[in-house]
């Protein structure tokens, strides 16, 4: 390709606005098309009565990554978005009534660790250390690589056993931390991207390295800000963006992505495509009846897909100022939840919460003395689980407020101005998420790297996906370092 190629990339996600910037800065004219009313993807923004919702990513960790594709596009971050440092980070509470405040400092965490029990101190430096060796090795090294041959897995193994990936994160915590409620405290980070601490490999304990390194932000204006700045950036630099525009059909010729054609029957044509859109959606639907659609698909379904979410969003015309901005509600059991949410046909009796609460560091999205929130419960995923939502949706609804209202929010149903609820069914049929799947294909070993969907079709060698269900996996840093990667390949086709 050359400077005068096409590139379309399909669904405005993180994933889908990162590569956008990345192909438009390094000179391929790209137009990003996506089919709802607003970028984001998860990380969509609702609004209502002057309340703001950001509907999914609110824990923004590794800012470099972000900062980076305004540096290779010849701007400043701070012209587009303004990041906040959310201290704590997370507040994680018991039901015995107990909390541990976890931040980005040393003192506060050997005391608290202290506390609960002294010889986790220790166990916790040598936890921290380990964690360290896994983000250089899975993050630096390995997280914006992309694994097109299995020569690129094995060129990594030595790494990975010498840290022993086989094990779980909890199993790793584990070995160093003898408090249920401090392995609680360090092994919950891989539900924020889809994993079971009790399957998922002890790699993701980088997570917790890379917010001890990086902090924990806030976008001023909720993380919908951030989507519009990089909107704005793409836009700056000469990129298109359509909305309202879904995608039917990737065009191929010659065995080669031609371009796509929109539901509304307009075509783009293009020298390469890059889908952001979920990986069983592509291949299935966007590759209806290409061959490579077909046995792709019917592979991918056979895959582990993460659980899904119930999501709550709401707005109270009083402003709860006991809250921290992120609080985790750990409820009765964590093992025997995290089972029946990952491998359960049901909706389990209890469950654990997240809490966000963003008026804590910018008030700006509430009317004064009010307070935007949303509230999740991580649930079991439709192909596990057939549960009827558009009924038991409600019901669970006014389950988590009557329980936020006895233990967290006092007074929460009486000070209730606005709600809205997304379920299951709406990652199905909002962002076309194959069995309504809030993170895509789970991320344990054996579908991660090498063994998870390539940035680069098989067989279509102009056909590239990017996000979630591709290397390195789900969470904004993940889907950003994707997009560095199918970048990487993308860019270099187009010079060759
Ligand atoms: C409630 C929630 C909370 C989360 N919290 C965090 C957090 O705090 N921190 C964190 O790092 N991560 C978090 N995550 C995970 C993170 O948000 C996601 O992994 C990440 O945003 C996914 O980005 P993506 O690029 O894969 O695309 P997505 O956000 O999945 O976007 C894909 C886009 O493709 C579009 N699309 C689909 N089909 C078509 C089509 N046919 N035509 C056109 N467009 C199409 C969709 O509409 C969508 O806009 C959270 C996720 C959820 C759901």
């Amino acid at each position: 390709m050359n400077q005068a190629n096409k590139a379309v990339v399909v669904g405005a996600g993180f994933g889908g606005l990162a590569l956008a910037i990345r192909l438009q800065a390094g000179g391929t004219q790209t137009t990003l098309l996506e089919k709802r009313d607003k970028p984001g993807g998860r990380a969509y923004v609702y609004e209502d009565q002057g309340f703001v919702f950001d509907a999914g990513p609110t824990v923004i960790t590794d800012p470099s990554c972000i900062e980076e594709l305004f540096t290779l596009a010849g701007k400043r971050i701070e012209d587009y978005v303004e990041m906040l440092p959310v201290a704590p980070f997370y507040r994680l509470c018991w039901e015995d009534g107990s909390h541990f405040d976890y931040a980005n400092d040393q003192e506060a965490l050997d005391r608290q660790i202290h506390a609960i029990n002294p010889r986790d101190v220790a166990g916790y430096q040598r936890f921290l250390a380990y964690s360290k060796a896994v983000f250089e090795e899975g993050y630096i090294k390995l997280g914006t690589v992309p694994f097109l041959t299995f020569r690129d897995m094995i060129a990594a193994g030595p790494q990975l056993a010498k840290l022993q990936a086989w094990r779980s994160v909890y199993s790793m915590v584990s070995r160093f931390v003898e408090n249920e409620h401090l392995r609680q405290a360090f092994s919950f980070h891989s539900l924020l991207v889809g994993g079971n601490p009790f399957a998922t490999s002890s790699i993701y304990t980088l997570i917790h390295a890379l917010e001890r390194r990086w902090g924990v932000w806030f976008p001023r204006g909720g993380t919908g800000a951030l989507v519009k700045g990089l909107v704005r950036l793409f836009e700056d630099i000469g990129g298109r963006i359509e909305l309202n525009a879904a995608v039917a059909q990737i065009e191929t010729k010659d065995g080669r992505a031609s371009g796509v054609r929109l539901e509304d029957g307009r075509l783009f044509a293009a020298d390469a495509v890059a889908s952001n859109a979920d990986v069983v959606h592509t291949y299935a639907s966007l590759l209806n009846g290409h061959p490579r659609g077909n046995t792709e698909a019917a592979s991918l379904r056979k895959k582990r897909f993460s659980n899904s979410l119930f999501v709550i969003y709401f707005g109270l015309n009083h402003h709860h100022s006991q809250l921290q901005h992120h609080t985790v509600c750990f409820g009765p059991r964590y093992r025997g939840l995290i089972d029946e949410i990952f491998k359960g046909d049901a909706l389990a009796d209890d469950f654990s919460l997240y809490l966000h609460a963003p008026c804590v560091t910018d008030p700006s999205l509430a009317p004064p003395g009010c307070g935007s929130h949303y509230v999740l419960a991580p649930v079991p995923h439709l192909g596990n689980a057939d549960i009827d939502w558009d009924v038991e949706g409600p019901r669970y609804r006014d389950k988590i407020f009557a329980y936020l209202e006895e233990r967290y929010m006092p007074g929460l149903r009486s000070q209730l101005v606005t709600s809205r609820i997304f379920t299951p069914f709406d990652f199905r049929d909002q962002l076309n998420a194959h069995v309504g799947s809030a993170f895509s294909l789970e991320p344990v070993l054996t579908q991660s790297a090498w063994f998870r969907p390539h940035n680069r079709d098989r067989d279509l060698s102009n056909l590239y996906l990017v996000g979630a269900g591709t290397h390195p996996g789900a969470g904004v840093p993940g889907v950003i370092g994707s997009a560095k990667a199918t970048a990487g390949l993308m860019l270099a086709e187009a010079g060759a």
